[in-house]
This record gives structure tokens, C-alpha cells and sequence, in this order.
């Protein structure tokens, strides 16, 4: 049962005003699972259609996400419109007259509940590649350092320039980036 379940009973004739911050272990039992982001904001209006159940409005949150490149941690917004219908009758029937509108059933106790799309959006939003800058570097894939921060001799030493320690050492910090971002001045 979530807190974010409202009886149909509580939304009248002039809607339901809705605005939430949503913890990300509210949306979803295990946070760790991705997509990983920060608190979710909810923003909008229930409104009873027909039997129907409407809710517009607008979710925003920022997903956090080490770079695709560098690892270094990144974070990028999500705000989007959304619309959300929540009916008694089967939503397997004419699909794809509003494809941008989203279905989903009203609950056995006259409720509808909010987790399920909310959780869906963040899942479809997600963003397929972040990278800490467009022109991020990445990592030396012979000796892990982070590019953006330093060069390293690889490209011309071809047999290798370093020892074996000094590799290892590198590359271990590769996987702690937050050890070099403490060391970097923040914006
Ligand atoms: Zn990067
Ligand atoms: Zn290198």
C-alpha cells in the first residue's frame, strides 16, 4: 500500500491538486535497481472523466549515473508532461489511439495509485547514454586514467611505460572515481 494512493471518493468535481516529493524507495522496494535517481517531484490534477480517471501534470527528477566513459558521477534531469488514465475497462482493446497516453487500472478499492506510472515514466525517460561532458575523454583503456584530468604517456610508449604496480595502482583509481573528484575543484 502506498502513500500515494488516492481514493476515488477524494477526488470531486474540481479535481485533486497533487503535488509530491517522492522518495526513490518509495517508488520502488529496491533503490539500488536502476534507473538510479534522486527525488522525483509531482506535480498536477486527478480529475474523475466518466468513470475514468485522469491525472495531468508534470513529474521531474534528476538521474544519477556515473559517465558512460569516465565513471565520474553525472546527473541529468528528467521533466516531462505526462497523462495517465486509470479505468475499469480492459485496456487491451484499441490500443494506439493516444499512444502518448498512458493506461492503467483503478484499483479493487476504488483507488488509484500513483508508484506504478510514476516508476514506469522514470524507467521510459531514462536516458540511454550520460556522459559528464559531450567531449568527455574517458578512460585510458591501457592504463585507466581518467583522460579529462590527465594525460598519460600510453600513445607513446606502445610496449608500455609502466611498471606493473603503477598500472594496477591506476586502475584502482579508475574504479574510485570520487577519490580524484575530491580533488578537483567543485563548479
Ligand atoms: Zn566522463
Ligand atoms: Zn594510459
Amino acid at each position: 500500500m502506498s502513500d500515494f494512493r488516492y481514493p476515488l471518493v477524494s477526488i470531486d468535481d474540481a479535481g485533486l491538486e497533487i503535488a509530491a516529493k517522492i522518495p526513490v524507495s518509495v517508488l520502488h522496494p529496491e533503490v539500488s535497481i536502476r534507473p538510479p535517481m534522486r527525488e522525483v517531484l509531482l506535480d498536477g490534477r486527478l480529475d474523475k472523466v466518466n468513470g475514468d480517471v485522469f491525472f495531468r501534470g508534470r513529474i521531474s527528477g534528476t538521474y544519477v549515473r556515473p559517465c558512460d566513459r569516465c565513471l565520474t558521477e553525472t546527473c541529468e534531469r528528467l521533466d516531462i508532461q505526462v497523462t495517465w488514465i486509470f479505468s475499469n475497462t480492459c485496456p487491451e482493446q484499441d490500443t494506439g489511439e493516444e499512444p502518448d497516453d498512458r493506461l492503467y487500472p483503478i484499483e479493487g478499492d476504488d483507488s488509484v495509485d500513483l508508484v506504478q506510472p510514476i516508476w514506469d515514466e522514470i524507467a521510459l525517460g531514462e536516458p540511454r547514454r550520460m556522459l559528464c561532458s559531450p567531449d568527455c575523454r574517458g578512460l585510458c583503456p591501457r592504463c585507466g586514467e581518467n583522460l579529462n584530468l590527465v594525460n598519460c604517456n600510453c600513445d607513446q610508449k606502445t610496449n608500455g611505460g609502466h611498471s606493473d604496480l603503477e598500472t594496477g595502482l591506476k586502475q584502482l583509481a579508475a574504479l574510485y572515481p570520487e577519490l580524484k573528484n575530491r580533488m578537483k575543484p567543485e563548479e
